[in-house]
């Protein structure tokens, strides 16, 4: 197909992925996934141009972050209306993470994917991955002896913040934390002094911006060499071996998507939900297609303000922190992961550490790196905490990459219904359709 200059950018990378996980899927069942002439396209050629794309991306994120955060901050110029945006968004992340938690954990519980899986491919699976688990064991971060509150303030608070952006991937708790800081202070040393510092920011927020949208262009092409590495690699067999499983978590991201979401758009956000997924669809395929929050970070940013109208410093500010700190679909992903592992396992769990999971995956959205699979190393630390042998992670990771794409439209999506409820109810005039009266409540 010739694409026309015309043809819109997200028609494009939709173009792209469609093509990509087709001429993957099909050459993995043609070929098979061990034809040595289809592992070497995907690793010289498809994954270095896809990688190439998104490390582009991720590149730009710590500047991108801290800039559009101190900006942002001291953008409401004012500490109170600061002190509302940020509590609104506290509480509507937790809010909207426990009902995401809740949904995940009563399909885990009436499906039971873990008692449906069939031994002989559980013991496949484990053992296909298990170079892949033993890696990613090593590199999980391991518990310490501090008391809850200590290893809170430990991950907001760096005592360093070149050592909390150095670290792979950042610590970006860390730098949010520094930024907003950053940002009140700037506020509170009056407009002439803080001018030059915000006027050099801003200028770095532009430059970053451009960067991206010239990133952008290429994205086209390496949504298509993503998928196809993806899907050339596994195939889509893996997913009907897990099907309970994924079948599970993707019926809970899509209820959270469409049903949570939606009532949530229409009643807290007074817009009409079908127009609001219309015009951030740009935004659900670069989720999609890059799996990281923080590459569709920018993305979000300027479709948020551009198409609905999001102020904004309320976009820099609610936009940003969400990209790390309110991922609903992960998780809902990480709270049936863990659910079905243990069940897996034989591991009953009682009502008092059910609750602990739940609790724990809420945080886990908070605290998971909006990049590539960064819940793994999270569900691999709640294993070991609940008996399960966190090697058992083997059995997710051939599907992780395809339920990843999933839940980062998710994450994504619902960093932006939180922006229009934050935005609403702070007065912003959105663009919109009129709410039809039979969701107008
Ligand atoms: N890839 C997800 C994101 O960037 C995080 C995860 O669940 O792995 O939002």
């Amino acid at each position: 197909m010739v694409v026309k200059r015309g043809v819109p950018l997200h028609a494009r990378i939709l173009f792209g992925l469609v093509a990509g996980a087709g001429a993957g899927g099909i050459s993995n069942a043609i070929l098979g996934a061990s034809s040595p002439g289809l592992a070497w396209t995907a690793s010289n050629i498809t994954e270095p141009v896809g990688q190439f794309f998104l490390r582009l991306l991720l590149l730009l994120v710590v500047p991108l972050v801290f800039s559009s955060l101190v900006v942002g901050v001291a953008g409401m110029r004012d500490i109170r209306r600061l002190g509302r945006v940020g509590v609104k968004s506290l509480v509507y992340t937790l809010v909207m993470s426990t009902i995401s938690v809740v949904i995940g954990f009563t399909l885990a519980n009436t499906i039971r994917p873990g008692e449906r899986i069939r031994p002989e491919i559980s013991q496949q699976l484990q053992e296909r991955y298990a170079v892949d688990a033993e890696k990613q064991v090593a590199a999980a971060p391991s518990t310490t002896a501090d008391a809850p509150l200590m290893k809170v303030v430990k991950s907001i608070v760096p005592t360093n913040v070149f050592t909390a952006i150095s670290k792979d991937p950042p610590d970006m708790l860390g730098l949010m934390f520094f930024a907003l800081f950053f940002g009140v202070g700037l506020t509170l040393i009056g407009e002439a002094r803080a001018k030059p510092v915000l006027g050099l920011l801003e200028g770095v927020f532009e430059a970053v911006a451009k960067c991206i949208e010239l990133v952008m262009r290429l994205a086209p092409i390496a949504v298509f060499c993503l998928l196809f590495t993806m899907t050339s690699r596994f195939g889509f067999g893996l997913l009907s071996s897990l099907g309970w499983y994924s079948g599970a978590v993707l019926l809970g991201l899509s209820l959270h998507m469409f049903g949570v979401y939606s009532l949530s758009v229409a009643w807290l956000s007074r817009l009409n939900p079908l127009d609001f997924f219309r015009r951030i669809k740009t935004v659900m395929i670069t989720a999609f297609s890059t799996s990281s929050s923080n590459a569709t970070l920018p993305t979000a940013l300027r479709v948020s303000e551009e198409n609905l109208g999001v102020p904004r410093d309320i976009n820099s500010f609610v936009l940003t922190i969400g990209a790390t700190a309110n991922q609903n679909g992960t998780a809902l992903f990480e709270g049936v992961t863990i659910l079905f592992l243990a069940q897996l396992a034989g591991v009953d769990l009682t009502m008092g550490q059910q609750l602990m999971v739940l609790y724990l995956a809420i945080l886990g959205g908070i605290g998971t790196a909006g990049i590539p699979s960064g819940s793994i190393p999270f569900i691999i630390l709640v294993l070991a905490t609940i008996g399960v042998n966190p090697a058992m992670i083997a059995i997710v990771l051939g599907v992780d990459r395809i339920l990843d794409m999933c839940r980062t439209v998710v994450n994504v999506v619902g960093d932006i219904t939180a922006a229009t409820y934050v935005a609403r109810s702070e007065g912003a005039d959105l663009k919109e359709r009129p709410v039809p009266a039979a969701v107008d409540l």
